[in-house]
């Protein structure tokens, strides 16, 4: 069961107290989509895992905390122009916080603020915009693994996101190249191997069908 509160918060940059909604418990019950989008029923609380101060629009999973550098970010245009933008506000949000990490060199942080986006997107039907946001987040997390940065805690997390990624957002061309690069790589340790081997296989037969849709690791893995 998913228990939800408001809490009054103290914003890290300004000082001003505002109120924010706050998952108390929630669970998660089956596996994560290949995206890593959590199960049910963590999976529809995401839009509370970002937090917007109503006073100087500072945007971070927590907003009572953070480090200096962020008070002079979020006064940039580049971060003013997302808070004004006509986006949706919850997406809005997350792309500030991803600029903020952007800023910081955090770039494997703000490819997951990124792809937050794409699940709101799906959660709103709106298609084409999650298509848009997930090009953008294959490239955040192609610039992570460039840089040594994983994107989640295990190894290979990084290139099964951006595998899944692109082939969500149709780049079937992409997602193979990325896949075959991986597989070429053998990077994986080997009690992880043969799992990442099912999923990218699993992955390969989905690219090849041309299959967008979410799917989530059981499948991959034969177990529900
Ligand atoms: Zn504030």
């Amino acid at each position: 069961m998913t228990m939800l509160s408001k809490r009054k918060i103290k914003c890290f940059v300004c000082q001003k107290e505002s109120e924010q909604d706050i998952v108390l418990s929630t669970s998660s019950v089956g596996y994560a989509d290949l995206d890593f989008r959590f199960p049910p029923l963590k999976r529809y609380t995401i839009e509370f895992d970002i937090q917007r101060c109503p006073n100087c629009f500072y945007c971070s999973q927590n907003i009572s905390k953070g480090i200096d550098e962020v008070k002079q970010i979020i006064t940039t245009e580049k971060y003013k122009t997302i808070i004004i933008s006509d986006l949706d506000e919850k997406v809005a949000s997350f792309l500030a916080s991803a600029e903020i990490y952007t800023q910081l060199g955090k770039t494997a942080l703000a490819a997951i603020d990124i792809v937050y986006c794409t699940w709101i997107y799906d959660d709103r039907g709106d298609v084409e915009s999650a298509k848009l946001c997930r090009i953008l987040a294959s490239n955040y997390i192609k610039s992570a693994i460039k840089n040594g940065k994983q994107v989640g805690t295990e190894e290979g997390q990084s290139e099964q996101l951006l595998i899944d990624v692109l082939r969500r957002a149709g780049m079937f061309k992409d997602a193979l190249e990325q896949l075959e690069q991986f597989r070429r790589k053998k990077i994986i340790s080997s009690e992880n191997r043969a799992t990442f081997h099912k999923i990218m296989d699993y992955e390969e037969n989905l690219i090849q069908k041309k299959d967008v849709d979410g799917h989530t690791i059981g499948e991959a893995l034969n177990i529900n």
